[in-house]
C-alpha cells in the first residue's frame, strides 16, 4: 500500500567511542511511516479490513506511536480518534512534533480516560498505547528474517540485537522470532534490551501479557540509576550529541540515549557482534530538541552548521 516502502532497511558499520558495530536503519523505512511503529503497524496496512471507519488509540499526546497511528488512519482513509488524559496547555498552544504531525493528519483529540475494555462498535479499530498488540508480531518477523538473512550474507557467526524498550512489544517479538529462525541452524542470534519506561519488572509484565511463556523473552539489563521516562537529562544530551558528531546519525532523543548508555556501559557482557536497532521516532525530536536546547544551550556548539540547524 505504501509503494515507496523500502525494506530490507540497511545495515551499516559505525564507530561509537572507538568500537565497531552495526546499525540497522529501520529509521529509513519510509520519511512518514517508520522506525518500529512501520514494523508493528504493518499488519493493519496490509490488510483489506472493509468494515473498519475509525481507529482509536490513547496515551500520550507527544507520542511517537500516535503519530505513526495518525498516518495509517490517514493512508487507510479511516478517522483517527486518540484519548488523553491531558494535554498540556503550552503544546496546544505550540503545537510541534508529534502532535503537531498527528492534528495535520487530522487526529481527533479527546481528553478523557478511555476504558479499555469498552465494547467498540464493528467499525472500530482499537489499537492498545505504543501498539501493543498480538498483530505487531507479523511486521517485527520480517524485520527479524531480515537481520537473519543479513547475518548469513555477513557471515556473523554470533549476534546481539540491542535496543531500548517501551512497551517491549518489538524486543519480545524479535527475540521470539529470532529464536524460531535459528532454530536449526548454527547461528547465534538473540536480544538484549534496556527499559525506559518504568524498571525490568514492568518490563517483564508488558511482556507477559504479550507472551506467557518466558523461554521467549529478551535478556534484560539495565543500569544502577534510575531515569524517568520523558524527563531531560544532562549525559543523555551530551550522549545524543556525540553520537551524532562520531556517526553523523540522528537517534531519537527519547529511548536512544538509555539505550546507547547501557550498551557502551555493559557492551562486555554481550554475546559476538552488536546489531543496534535504530527504531526511528524522529519526529518526537522535532520538541525534545528545543527543550534540550532551552536547559542546555551550551552543549550544542558541536551541532553547529549541521542539517540540524533547521530545527
Ligand atoms: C516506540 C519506540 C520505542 C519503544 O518500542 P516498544 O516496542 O514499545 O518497546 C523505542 N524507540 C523508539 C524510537 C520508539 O519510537
Amino acid at each position: 500500500m505504501i509503494h515507496s516502502w523500502k525494506v530490507p532497511t540497511p545495515v551499516e558499520e559505525i564507530t561509537v567511542e572507538g568500537r565497531r558495530c552495526f546499525l540497522k536503519r529501520d529509521d529509513r523505512i519510509h520519511p512518514d511511516f517508520s522506525g518500529n511503529k512501520a514494523r508493528k503497524l504493518h499488519y493493519w496496512l496490509h490488510r483489506d479490513l472493509p468494515q473498519i471507519r475509525r481507529l482509536v488509540s490513547y496515551g500520550s499526546p507527544q507520542s511517537n506511536a500516535m503519530y505513526s497511528l495518525s498516518v495509517l488512519a490517514r493512508l487507510r482513509g479511516w478517522e483517527f480518534e486518540y484519548f488523553v488524559d491531558h494535554i498540556p496547555a503550552y503544546l496546544r498552544e505550540n503545537p510541534q512534533g508529534n502532535y503537531r504531525a498527528a492534528l495535520e493528519n487530522g487526529t481527533i483529540f479527546n481528553e478523557k480516560k478511555v476504558m479499555r475494555n469498552e465494547k467498540w462498535e464493528e467499525e472500530v479499530l482499537f489499537i492498545e498505547e505504543g501498539g501493543r498488540q498480538p498483530e505487531a508480531e507479523e511486521g517485527i518477523r520480517i524485520l527479524a528474517e531480515e537481520i537473519i538473512n543479513w547475518q548469513r550474507e555477513r557471515g556473523v557467526a554470533k549476534l546481539t540485537v540491542f535496543l531500548p524498550s517501551g512497551t517491549g512489544t518489538t524486543a519480545l517479538y524479535l527475540q521470539k522470532s529470532l529464536q524460531f529462525l535459528t532454530l536449526h541452524s548454527s547461528l547465534f542470534t538473540h536480544v538484549v534490551t534496556v527499559p525506559c519506561v518504568g524498571d525490568a519488572d514492568y518490563l517483564r509484565e508488558q511482556f507477559a501479557m504479550l507472551e506467557p511463556d518466558s523461554s521467549f523473552w529478551p535478556r534484560i539489563v539495565d543500569l544502577p540509576r534510575k531515569y524517568y521516562f520523558g524527563r531531560l537529562y544532562r549525559e543523555f544530551y551530551q550522549l545524543w550529541l556525540e553520537l551524532y558528531r562520531q556517526t553523523g546519525v540522528e537517534f531519537d532523543l527519547l529511548y536512544d540515549p538509555k539505550g546507547w548508555l547501557t550498551l557502551l556501559e555493559r557492551r562486555d557482557k554481550m554475546r559476538g557482534e552488536i546489531l543496534y536497532l535504530h527504531q526511528g521516532g524522529l519526529k518526537g525530536n522535532e520538541s525534545m530538541l528545543p527543550r534540550y536546547r532551552r536547559k542546555y544551550p551550551k552543549l550544542d556548539e558541536i551541532l553547529n552548521g549541521s542539517h540540524l540547524e533547521r530545527k
